[in-house]
């Protein structure tokens, strides 16, 4: 899209969620120039009326989609005029692949955004991907299914919107993970992702073993939904990114390193081989990656909050603690090992983390488990998307037989 093109027609998938919300922001102050074509969600309904009733009549979307069957549309009725509702996840991979789409926002919550992900790369939509779940999941069957239709993945995740910043900054054209150069031509040396370490940063091993779900929710720097705020107070969140670095920029797992990085002001680093660091800044606000990756690879006047330089501003950079986060040595190794693993993790942790949240599960187990799930399950170097759902239910039954026998 240049500035002067027509406006880009946009399906936002997971519209009730904290990156939903905050993308409908970003288009409604775009001035037109970004429409929601599609809006979607599983079981919210309220939310997304009462998101509906905030536009304005001639930026309604054409589409809402719901993606629990069981869920209760009534809100929604007021619209039935005027838009039209489909229902169930087939209805929504339908949808994705319409024509008059130009990027989808995919921004559901765990494996659940897969399939419509995978439907947005199958037509060669532009997908911004928020749903990290999915690339850790299938990240060969996606980043090879955006090369072959000519579709292309845009990262929202802030590390990675990072990088994809350091590395445009250098070479604009390298910057696409469908654009295949290996890290040798780009000169990377290391990837290093940056993390707040969470709210259990400085507590000690003991002090970990009896955290409670309302102390785990309390995230220092960030606001996010619930399932990622657990995963960044078990440095999960991080794992997984390890693992989408791994697929979005095509590196190798030994090179990327993770920083522990409190303030949440730089967003992630690319260490070229001459030595040369280059870090992207911002205060922690999602808009900002929404708005790149919606816009890109054009940059406008932003939405998000500035960093105050008229301020004293501290930057804290260390390395992480293995033993007290061994989530992170997880990530590494299955970012090196590819295959079946990253489904296997993400599996067991999404359940580890609902068990977790409903009180069945400690707070250190949630990483235990899943080390037990991925070194007892049956690898397979190249999995097809129906290996990838049976390995991921797979996963998910045997945290619950751990679960249970506890
Ligand atoms: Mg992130």
């Amino acid at each position: 899209m240049d500035n002067s093109s027509s406006p880009r027609r946009v399906a936002v998938l997971g519209s009730s969620g904290s990156i939903g919300q905050s993308s409908l922001e970003v288009i409604a102050k775009s001035k037109g120039q970004l429409v929601p074509l599609l809006l979607s969600v599983h079981r919210q309904t309220d939310i997304l009326a009462q998101q509906l009733r905030q536009l304005s009549p001639e930026h309604l979307p054409r589409w809402i989609a719901v993606t629990d069957e069981t869920a209760d549309r009534s809100p929604l009725e007021e619209f039935a005029k005027n838009i039209e509702i489909a229902v169930g996840h087939e209805a929504l991979c339908e949808l994705v692949r319409h024509r008059d789409i130009d990027i989808v926002l995919s921004a559901i919550v765990g494996s659940a955004g897969l399939t419509s992900t995978l439907a947005a790369l199958e037509s060669g939509k532009t997908v911004a991907l928020a749903n990290k779940e999915s690339l850790v999941m299938g990240g060969k069957l996606l980043t090879d299914l955006a090369q072959k239709h000519g579709g292309r993945l845009i990262p929202v995740d802030s590390e990675h919107s990072a990088i994809m910043q350091a590395l445009c900054s250098w070479r604009m054209e390298f910057a696409d993970a469908t654009v295949r150069r290996s890290v040798d031509d780009l000169g990377i040396a290391k990837i290093i992702l940056t993390a707040s370490g969470g709210p259990f940063r400085t507590k000690s091993q003991p002090e970990l073993e009896n955290v409670s779900v309302a102390e785990a929710l309390a995230h220092p720097t960030w606001k996010m939904g619930k399932k990622i705020t657990i995963d960044s107070a078990t440095l999960m969140n991080k794992a997984l990114e390890i693992i989408e670095t791994r697929w979005f920029f095509d590196v190798p797992a030994e090179k990327i390193d993770v920083v522990i990085h409190p303030q949440s002001l730089i967003h992630s680093m690319v260490e070229f081989i001459d030595g040369s660091v280059i870090a992207q800044m911002s205060p922690p606000d999602m808009r900002l990656p929404i708005q790149l990756a919606l816009y890109y690879p054009h940059r406008v006047l932003g939405i998000a909050s500035k960093i105050d330089w008229t301020k004293m501003q501290s930057l804290e950079l260390y390395p992480p603690d293995f033993d007290r986060f061994p989530a992170l040595l997880l990530g590494l190794e299955v970012a090196a090992s590819g295959g079946t693993a990253g489904a296997v993790i993400n599996a067991a942790n999404e359940s580890a983390v609902s068990a977790f949240l409903a009180g069945r599960l400690p707070f250190l187990d949630i990483v235990k488990v899943c080390r037990l799930v991925l070194e007892h399950h049956h690898f397979e170097s190249a999995p097809t998307l129906e290996q990838l759902l049976a390995i991921d239910r797979w996963a998910r039954g045997e945290v619950e037989r751990f679960v249970d026998r506890r």
